[in-house]
């Protein structure tokens, strides 16, 4: 899949032995899957989503963002070091623009590298699944007050500011969108008759 990133420098997955479904990735060349989520993706297709999304916040610039405070860290790859980082990572937001933004680039990155995108995206599904495991039903489908689709005030001012408020604080759009509109966008790219 690093072919398909336009010569950009390659990144390495490396599978962390710790308890929490996540992947994240840091300054640097290493993409972080845990064990517990790697395990539970059904495909290929869909642990290349979940690792594209991932590169898409190097892609993208993301982690520029964070290049200052990474300077700091330790420069060690052991993995009870990165089980301590965690606690870091989970307060690491980049923010709903542009974990959309990695999202599509996810979708167009699997896609040209070959990978089946409806397998891929199944990875939003898988994640929703982790989720509901949790309890965390508002990260799946939104606060509960704004997911009323007859809400005369669903097009309200009032509305899209709630809205904006709990995207910021959670970090991501609900998972459910987030699954809809990477299906929307493999779906897209398939009526353009681009080759998958
Ligand atoms: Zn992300």
């Amino acid at each position: 899949m690093n072919d398909a990133r336009g010569g950009k420098p390659p990144l390495e997955t490396t599978i962390l032995w710790i308890a929490p479904p996540l992947a994240f990735t840091l300054a640097g060349k290493h993409v972080y899957i845990s064990r517990t989520l790697f395990e539970r993706l059904p495909s290929d297709d869909a642990t290349a989503f979940v690792l594209a999304h991932e590169a898409a916040h190097h892609d993208l610039g993301h982690l520029d963002l964070y290049s200052a405070w990474a300077n700091w860290l330790p420069r060690s790859d052991a993995t009870g070091y990165l089980a301590a980082l965690l606690g870091v990572m989970e307060h690491h937001r980049y923010g709903p623009e542009r974990e959309a933004a990695a999202d599509d680039y996810a979708v167009d990155l699997v896609l040209k590298a070959g990978f089946n995108g409806q397998l891929a995206v199944q990875a939003l599904a898988i994640l929703e699944n982790l989720a509901l495991d949790r309890g965390d039903v508002s990260g799946v489908f939104g606060p509960e007050n704004l997911l009323d689709p007859t809400d005369p005030a669903r097009n309200s001012a009032a509305y899209h500011v709630q809205r904006w408020v709990w995207t910021h604080m959670h970090g991501y759009l609900p998972l459910h969108e987030r699954a809809a509109n990477a299906r929307k966008r493999v779906r897209d790219w398939k009526v353009q008759g681009v080759v998958m």
